[in-house]
């Protein structure tokens, strides 16, 4: 697992860091103003202010990560992408079980019951807040192995409650294998399906230690 995190609170503190600091943000404001002089003509249906913003946020976001232990490969020009566990994480597991007074195995047992479940507290909004910040979002879930209808009960899943996302539906017991460098993986059970074996950064959800989806979306803002 590799270290993405940062210290916000840099950007006031004294000392040679604050150097390194103003720099950077001259670096944005001046990249910014400079990329507008010359594309304003040509943004067609794209508004400048959202153009000027996404373009702020992008280059925010890798003077953020050249600062951390966890340099990205500026050559790949991907969007970094950003994998997402369902059951935990973006998917009320525990919640459905309590309420139906179900064991696992009953769960995984019963044909629709991972359909059913309600999102987890935040889930919907925070997934869309990274697609909007530019992300490429996946679903990163490890079905009930040989259950078939666990399979196609997360897919349903996903295209009722976030439909936009239908084409980005990776099931695998080995998330290991999935992604590159720059891109982050957020799940709560970082010792199943292989995500040790995850090339970039590994975000824990915890909502009892702090990492619920607003810290989340917050920690992947550039
Ligand atoms: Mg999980």
């Amino acid at each position: 697992m590799r270290n993405l995190d940062l210290d916000t609170n840099a950007t006031t503190a004294d000392g040679p860091d604050q150097a390194y600091f103003i720099a950077a943000e001259q670096a944005v404001q001046s990249a910014v103003a400079a990329a507008m002089r010359e594309l304003h003509p040509y943004l067609g249906p794209v508004g400048p202010s959202e153009f000027a913003l996404t373009l702020e946020r992008r280059i925010r976001g890798m003077i953020k990560l050249a600062r951390s232990n966890n340099p990205p490969d500026f050559a790949d020009p991907a969007p970094r992408r950003v994998f997402i566990d369902m059951d935990g994480v973006s998917v009320d597991f525990d919640g459905y079980r309590r309420a139906h007074g179900l064991t696992v195995d009953d769960i995984k047992a019963t044909p629709g019951a991972y359909a059913r479940m309600a999102p987890m507290p935040g889930a919907i909004e925070a997934i869309r807040a990274l697609i909007e910040m530019g992300y490429e979002v996946w679903f990163a879930a490890k079905p009930a192995t040989c259950t078939a209808h666990t399979y196609s009960d997360k897919a349903s899943w996903v295209f009722e409650h976030v439909p936009e996302l239908s084409h980005r539906i990776i099931l695998t017991h080995n998330k290991g294998l999935l992604g590159g460098p720059n891109d982050t993986l957020i799940d709560d059970a970082l010792d199943r399906a292989a995500c040790e074996g995850f090339a970039g950064s590994i975000i824990e959800f915890n909502a009892a230690a702090g990492w619920d989806w607003p810290r989340i979306v917050h920690f992947l803002t550039p």
